[in-house]
């Protein structure tokens, strides 16, 4: 019962994620205006504003104007609800999967949004920054989280003068930030470097073309996957090093 419930929170969440999404990158209120199509401007019903269900049901167009509404909007509720999902199976009581839904729910809006508008709100880094402090001892998370920053800003320094060019975000610092934060420190870099192994191919097929690829999704999936499969990759990582 308390995983369904946890679920259909989820859903909810994903449901305000999207306005989050739309918003906060143009500096808009999320709580005004209510919800309405950009188009025509009318006010969405509450039976309009179903997470999925009322997506489906009106064919992914507006009730009134049957202006197309972007199939954005049911994926991001659905992959926020399966963050909830997972993360409650994986969590060891509700507290804790309370505040890993909220910091990977933050995460994926940061995610949207750089792929969208390649920008990294402060509003939301900070505050998901904030919540990673408690996702161990809190005093271990915040000497990870400033270990992580550390060195990334270094890093970041050698590859811009390697390379003469400005080297990932000032943002990415936060998100190693959080990563150092939530994994600790032999997790975390395997988090990153799984990280950079998925984005990879993405790179070389979307780079091509000249397309900038934002590298804060594929640090969020690597910190992502690497949380859930945490004995799996430690047990890896010992048969390695010894
Ligand atoms: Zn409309």
């Amino acid at each position: 019962m308390e995983i369904i419930l946890f679920t259909l929170i989820g859903l909810a969440v994903g449901s305000f994620l999207n306005v989050v999404i739309l918003r906060v990158p143009q500096n808009q209120s999320i709580s005004f205006p209510p919800s309405h199509c950009p188009k025509c401007k009318n006010r969405l019903k509450f039976y309009h504003n179903v997470p999925i269900i009322s997506w489906v049901m009106l064919g992914g167009k507006c009730a009134y104007c049957k202006e197309k509404i972007s199939l954005q909007y049911p994926l991001v509720e659905f992959f926020t609800a399966i963050i909830f999902l997972v993360t409650f199976l994986k969590s060891d009581n509700m507290l804790q999967a309370g505040i890993y839904s909220a910091l990977f729910s933050a995460l994926f809006a940061l995610s949207m949004i750089d792929l969208r508008y390649k920008a990294v709100p402060d509003l939301i880094s900070f505050p998901a920054l904030f919540i990673s402090f408690f996702a161990r001892d809190f005093l271990d998370s915040f000497t990870d989280a400033l270990l992580f920053a550390g060195g990334f800003t270094l890093l970041r320094m050698v590859v811009s003068w390697i390379i003469k060019k400005e080297a990932m975000g000032e943002a990415d610092i936060i998100i190693a930030a959080i990563i150092g934060a939530t994994l600790g420190v032999h997790l975390g870099l395997s988090a990153i470097y799984l990280g950079a192994l998925i984005a990879i191919p993405a790179f070389l097929i979307v780079g091509k073309r000249g397309f900038h690829l934002p590298f804060i999704p594929f640090l969020t999936l690597g910190l992502f996957i690497t949380w859930l499969f945490d004995k799996q990759i430690l047990m890896l990582l010992e048969r390695i090093y010894g």
